[in-house]
C-alpha cells in the first residue's frame, strides 16, 4: 500500500515539537505546530495549506514569523487552527509589523484563523495582507464531533485537552485507502500516471458508474487516448482501511485527558506523542502539565497504536537520549517504536 500521508518531525526529539505531513498526489502539505521551522526547506513550507497549532506556548508558535516572511506576497491562503484566544494571538503578531507598502504587492496573503472553543464550536477570522492584516470577516463555526476539516481524501479531528491551558490534540484520518492493482491496469492496456489521482477522487466521491474518464499517455512518440466508464476502471481498485495519524503533545496526565485521547486516537497507525520527562521526573512533569515516558507508553498501549514516535524530550537530558528509549521500551515492544535520528527527518525503526 502506498501511504497517502508522509509525516516527518520538524526537528530532532530535543528540538521544538512539530510534524510536517506531505500529502501524496497533491501539491499540498499540513503542519502540526509552528515552533522552530528553520530545518524545513522553503519549497516544502510553501506547500503548507493548513497549520494546526496545539497551543501558543513559544516552542509551538514562534515559527509563525518564519512562515509569514516566507509566504508574504505569494498569493496563498493558509488556514491556521488554534485554541481559545488564538485569533488575538495571531492578530498581535501580525500587528507588530509595519504594513504601509503591502498594497503594492502583486499577490496577496490571507490567513483564515480558526479558533477552536471546544469540539463543537469555534470561529473563523480572515486577515488579508492587502488590507494590512486588519480583520476582514468573522463568523462562528459549528464542528460536528470535532471534525475540523472534512475533505475528499481525509478528515482532521480535534480534542481540547488540559495543559493548564487549553491544548489541542489532532487526528489525521484518511477516509479509506484506494489501492490500484497495477497488474489489472496492465491487462487493460492502461498505464499508471497522474490520472489515477482523478480515478481515486471519483471513487471516493462515489461518482456514478457510467461516468467516463479519458486517459491520455505518450507511447512511441505519439499520444494515445482512451475513454472508459468508471465501472470498468473500478476493476483495478481495491478499498482498504485508511491511515490514521495522531499528534498529541503538551498534555497533563489526568483521567479526563486520557479518556479523551483514548477515545479519539484509538488504533492509530502512527502516534506522535510527547515524552518530555523520564519517569523519575514524574513530579516535575505533573507540575509542568506534561507526560513522562511511562505515561506516554501507557497511553500508546491503551490506544493500540501500531507505531509510536516519541518526541519533545526535555533538553535537560540531552546528553543521554537513550534513556528515553530504554524507558519506553520497558512498556512498548521494539517493533512498535520508531526512533528519530538527530536530524529529525528520518524515521528509523529500532
Ligand atoms: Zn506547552
Amino acid at each position: 500500500m502506498r501511504p497517502l500521508f508522509h509525516p516527518t518531525l520538524l526537528n530532532d526529539p530535543f528540538g521544538d515539537p512539530g510534524v510536517f505531513v506531505d500529502c501524496m498526489f497533491t501539491n499540498r502539505a499540513l503542519l502540526f505546530d509552528l515552533g522552530d521551522l528553520r530545518n524545513m526547506p522553503s519549497r516544502k513550507l510553501l506547500r503548507v495549506s493548513d497549520v494546526l497549532v496545539t497551543h501558543a506556548h513559544m516552542d509551538h508558535f514562534f515559527g509563525f514569523d518564519h512562515l509569514l516572511r516566507l509566504t508574504l506576497g505569494r498569493g496563498k491562503t493558509i488556514r491556521l487552527f488554534g485554541p481559545q484566544g488564538f485569533t488575538r494571538q495571531v492578530e498581535h503578531k501580525l500587528l507588530s509589523y509595519t504594513w504601509n507598502l503591502v498594497q503594492h504587492y502583486a499577490e496577496d496573503l490571507q490567513f483564515e484563523v480558526i479558533e477552536v472553543y471546544d469540539e463543537n464550536h469555534g470561529k473563523k477570522t480572515i486577515f488579508s495582507c492587502r488590507a494590512r492584516f486588519a480583520r476582514l470577516a468573522e463568523s462562528t463555526l459549528d464542528f460536528c464531533h470535532g471534525i475540523l476539516l472534512d475533505e475528499t481524501f481525509f478528515q482532521i479531528k480535534v480534542r481540547v485537552l488540559d495543559h493548564f491551558t487549553p491544548c489541542l490534540a489532532f487526528c489525521l484520518e484518511e477516509k479509506v485507502h484506494v489501492n490500484i492493482w497495477k497488474n489489472v491496469l496492465e491487462n487493460m492496456g492502461l498505464p499508471t500516471g497522474p490520472w489515477l489521482t482523478e480515478l481515486k477522487r471519483k471513487v471516493l466521491e462515489k461518482a456514478a458508474d457510467d461516468t467516463t474518464m479519458t486517459i491520455a499517455w505518450r507511447q512511441s512518440g505519439s499520444i494515445i487516448t482512451r475513454t472508459m466508464p468508471l465501472s470498468a476502471l473500478k476493476k483495478a481498485v481495491r478499498l482498504t482501511k485508511g491511515q490514521k495519524i495522531a499528534y498529541i503533545t503538551d498534555v497533563r496526565y489526568t483521567p479526563h485527558n486520557i479518556e479523551k485521547i483514548v477515545q479519539f486516537a484509538d488504533h492509530s497507525d502512527l502516534l506522535f506523542i510527547e515524552t518530555p520527562f523520564l519517569q523519575e521526573d514524574y513530579e516535575k512533569a505533573a507540575k509542568k502539565g506534561h507526560l513522562t515516558t511511562e505515561q506516554a507508553a501507557a497511553i500508546a498501549q491503551n490506544i493500540h497504536a501500531k507505531q509510536v514516535i516519541p518526541f519533545h524530550f526535555s533538553p535537560v537530558h540531552h546528553a543521554y537520549p537513550e534513556r528515553f528509549y530504554e524507558e519506553l521500551h520497558m512498556l512498548l515492544p521494539k517493533k512498535q517504536m520508531i526512533l528519530i535520528n538527530q536530524g529529525g527527518h528520518s524515521c528509523i525503526p529500532c
